[in-house]
């Protein structure tokens, strides 16, 4: 059955459970390998951590909002942030490429997210904020 769902919190750690918990529960119906399971929840957590972490620095204020649709076997999703956004897509997208090395981050987010979905798209600006999309 189709069906579509959004959910809103503020940009902490503790949340980042949350978004797992609630796009478990959204799949569930597709009736997900555990392989697959695995994947959706490190693909929103990858988004989500950069959302709390990147886009709003842990300032603890900033909103993320994860927009669910079902269409068929399809699942497509959008995790969003307004906070400071990406200057360099391309260069944020390169395997390695991590903008606070000093914070022990390998720069692999992005490159797992691409090898876990079946299409990524992310549109950025500066000040305005981050959206990635993903189909699975
Ligand atoms: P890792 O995910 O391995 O812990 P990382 O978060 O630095 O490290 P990516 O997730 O691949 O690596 O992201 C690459 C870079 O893209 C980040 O270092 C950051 O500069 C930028 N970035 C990613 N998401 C956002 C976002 N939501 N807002 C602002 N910048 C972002
Ligand atoms: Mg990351």
């Amino acid at each position: 059955m189709d069906n579509e769902m959004t959910l809103s919190f503020i940009a902490i750690s503790e949340n980042e459970g949350l978004a797992r918990m609630v796009m478990t529960s959204f799949i569930a119906s597709l009736d997900p390998t555990i392989d697959e399971l695995g994947e959706f929840k490190t693909i929103v957590s990858e988004a989500v951590t950069n959302a709390i972490i990147h886009g709003y620095d842990e300032d603890g204020e900033g909103i993320v909002t994860i927009r669910a649709k079902r269409n068929g076997q399809t699942i497509t999703m959008t995790i969003s942030d307004e906070g400071r956004g990406i200057p360099n897509i391309e260069q944020a997208m390169e395997p390695l490429y991590t903008s606070k090395p000093e914070s022990e981050r390998s720069g692999m987010g992005f490159t797992i997210m691409e090898s876990f979905a079946d299409h990524l798209a992310v549109w950025s600006e500066p000040q305005k904020g981050t959206a990635i999309t993903f189909t699975k």
